[in-house]
C-alpha cells in the first residue's frame, strides 16, 4: 500500500522545554504524548520527521543581533538537542532550519535534511499527502509549519494534545489554532487518531 501520511514533530528541543534558553510553558508535556503518536506511526511503517531549530551563534534571530528572541538552539549545544525522553525511532528523518543568520525560519518547510534536500521535496518523493503535526511552539513554528503544509496542498492535522505555545501575549496560542483551522487544518487528538488511524 502506498504511504500517504507522515508525522512531523516540530522542535522538541531542550531550549524550548522548562529550564531551556527559550522555554515554552509545559513544553516538556508534549513528549509522552508524541511518543504515543510515534509508536502508532512506527507500527504502521509511516515516516516520522523531526524538525530542529539549528542556529549559528550569531544570527539576526537573536535579541543581541536585532531579533526578538533570547539565545536558543545553537548548533551542537545541549539546548539544541532533542528532549532526552523523546523516543525518536532509528529511522527518524531529522530536518534542520534556522542556519541562515539573516532568517528566522519558523516553518519546517524552510528546513532541509543533512544532505541539503528540502523537506517539501522529501515529502513529494515519498508521496505524502497528509501531514500530522505536533510539537513546539503552537504560536510560532507549529503554526507556520501547518500553514505552509496547507499552502503546499497537503491535508494537515494539528495534534492538539501534543502542542504547547509561547503566549508572549495571552491568547496567542488560541488565535494560532483558530488561524490554522480557518486555513483548513483539522484538529485532532490521540483517541481520534486511534479511531481513524493514518495510512
Ligand atoms: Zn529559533
Amino acid at each position: 500500500m502506498k504511504t500517504t501520511s507522515a508525522l512531523l514533530i516540530v522542535d522538541v528541543q531542550n531550549d524550548f522545554c522548562p529550564g531551556g534558553g527559550l522555554p515554552v510553558p509545559e513544553g516538556d508535556r508534549v513528549v509522552p504524548v508524541l511518543n504515543h503518536y510515534m509508536a502508532l506511526f512506527g507500527e504502521r511503517k509511516l515516516p516520522i520527521f523531526a524538525s530542529r531549530d539549528w542556529h549559528p551563534a550569531t544570527t539576526s534571530h537573536f535579541r543581541d543581533y536585532g531579533g526578538i528572541w533570547p539565545v536558543h538552539c545553537v548548533q551542537g549545544s545541549e539546548g539544541a538537542r532533542f528532549h532526552r525522553d523523546l523516543a525518536l525511532p532509528e529511522d527518524v528523518i531529522v530536518i534542520s532550519k534556522g542556519m541562515d543568520p539573516s532568517r528566522d525560519d519558523y516553518s519546517a518547510f524552510q528546513a532541509i535534511m543533512d544532505d541539503g534536500v528540502r523537506f517539501s521535496v522529501v515529502l513529494k518523493e515519498l508521496g505524502i499527502r497528509k501531514l500530522y503535526v505536533g510539537g513546539l511552539a503552537t504560536d510560532y513554528c507549529v503554526k507556520e509549519s501547518v500553514l505552509d503544509g496547507l499552502r503546499h496542498g497537503l491535508s494537515v492535522a494539528l495534534l492538539e494534545d501534543a502542542v504547547r505555545g509561547v503566549d508572549l501575549k495571552p491568547g496567542d496560542s488560541a488565535s494560532a489554532i483558530d488561524e490554522m483551522v480557518t486555513a483548513g487544518a483539522e484538529r485532532m487528538n490521540f483517541s481520534q487518531l486511534q479511531a481513524d488511524p493514518p495510512s
